[in-house]
């Protein structure tokens, strides 16, 4: 949890003036806890929000400037009018919040008036936990409640998303919007990212922790090998069509119908690929209802048994995920541990008995950087609220 009063400090050094007047807000980041490859098949997610994420301190101004700092980009600030709003490369940062205002104003809901705000980020960028969509969903969030606008929060998500995909021109799905604000503590998320539908689900674990394990590899070879996956994917729907005529996405078969004509598709890869597509989708609904009746163990046998698909058949670990999470899986009170993200790099999610968490962090460290040379960061958090307002800090 963020310092608010550290951070009201850094707030009045920035943009001077008086500490009444500000307001502060918060969004976590998320996390995936399974069903990896399942969203563009028509299959299931289960991401949660996180205990940690952005913090938003944001004063009204007198006029119609926005000044946007941040303490993640100390030497990158933004000044820009209200009614000047457009992408611009060198505004780096900065665009993220621009074309969420950039939304607010399309939609007739734009700021009144300027602010001063300064973010502050706890999520590592780019590492699969979804800063983007943190920072995006939390100036909708504060913006609106700061106009007095009703916030309906999965409209909220689609806006960012909006957002980044037009705005930025980044094509990123509708999952970590959707997650950072319907996110709710101690409850999963059983989303259909076509229609939306979805549902909390409890995940009581008082005991257990969920460490994020950040392998600090960069995650070169996605981009290419997400495309071929998904071009895979679309081979076997056509091969099991012949049986399936009115199959259009692998998410629609039953494990049972997949193995009856699994036969009808050629390539052994391409078999291999859609076997996890579908058992994925599968250990998803398995993972509801096993939480449902507070078994976390079996859950922890699922994201295990996740991982080994997502190594074995869909093939998008490599060798520092799969050193993470073979170390991780060593410790003892870990139920279990797997890769969260897109692959190639990025991010494991281990669940993890809290009186263990010191020798995770210390045991999974010196295995993994023995077997890859790269130094991990750990993030320890549970399951933690959507968007939301905070109150006020007391100052001394
Ligand atoms: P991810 O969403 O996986 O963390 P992205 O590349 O999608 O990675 O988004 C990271 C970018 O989002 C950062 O480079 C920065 O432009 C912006 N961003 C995220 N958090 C903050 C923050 N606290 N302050 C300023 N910019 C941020
Ligand atoms: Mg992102």
């Amino acid at each position: 949890m963020a310092d608010l009063k550290q951070l009201t400090g850094q707030f009045l050094t920035l943009f001077g003036g008086e500490v009444e007047g500000i307001r502060y807000y918060q969004a976590p980041g998320r996390v995936n806890l399974i069903g990896e490859h399942t969203d563009y098949n028509g299959g299931y997610v289960f991401p949660a929000a996180l205990t940690f994420g952005t913090t938003l301190l944001l004063r009204p101004r007198g006029d119609r400037v926005l000044r946007f700092a941040s303490t993640n980009f100390p030497h990158k600030q933004g000044e820009v009018l209200l009614d000047g709003i457009e992408y611009r490369e060198e505004d780096d940062w900065v665009n993220y919040p621009k074309g969420v205002v950039n939304e607010l104003q399309i939609s007739g809901r734009g700021p009144a008036q300027g602010y001063d705000l300064l973010y502050h980020g706890e999520i590592p960028n780019g590492s699969g936990l979804s800063s983007s969509a943190s920072i995006e969903v939390l100036t909708g969030y504060a913006l609106l409640s700061e106009g007095g606008h009703p916030i309906d929060r999965t409209e909220l998500a689609l806006l960012a998303q909006k957002s980044e995909n037009e705005f930025n021109g980044v094509q990123c799905g509708i999952m970590d919007q959707f997650a950072v604000a319907n996110g709710r503590r101690d409850q999963a998320m059983l989303l259909m990212c076509d229609t939306l539908e979805f549902r909390h689900v409890p995940f009581e674990s008082e005991e257990y922790v969920l460490v994020i394990g950040n392998t600090n590899k960069r995650r070169g070879l996605v981009d290419s090998k997400y495309n071929e996956r998904r071009s895979e994917c679309d081979q076997a729907v056509e091969e099991l069509k012949e049986a399936y005529p009115e199959l259009t996405l692998l998410g629609q078969l039953t494990p049972e119908q997949f193995h009856t004509e699994a036969g009808r598709i050629e390539s052994m890869t391409v078999r291999r690929r859609a076997l996890h597509v579908v058992e994925e989708i599968d250990r998803v609904l398995q993972s509801v209802s096993v939480l449902e009746k507070g078994d976390l163990h079996t859950f922890g046998q699922l994201m295990n048994d996740s991982h080994d698909s997502l190594r074995d058949l869909y093939e998008v670990t490599g060798k520092e995920l799969d050193a993470m999470v073979d170390a991780a899986r060593k410790v003892p009170g870990v139920l279990g541990s797997r890769m969260t993200g897109a692959g190639f790099g990025g991010c494991t999610v281990s669940l993890v008995h809290k009186d263990s968490v010191d020798r995770f962090r210390e045991e999974v460290a010196a295995q993994y950087t023995g077997v890859t040379g790269l130094v991990p960061d750990f993030y320890v958090c549970s399951i933690g609220d959507g968007a939301s307002q905070l109150d006020a800090p007391i100052q001394a």
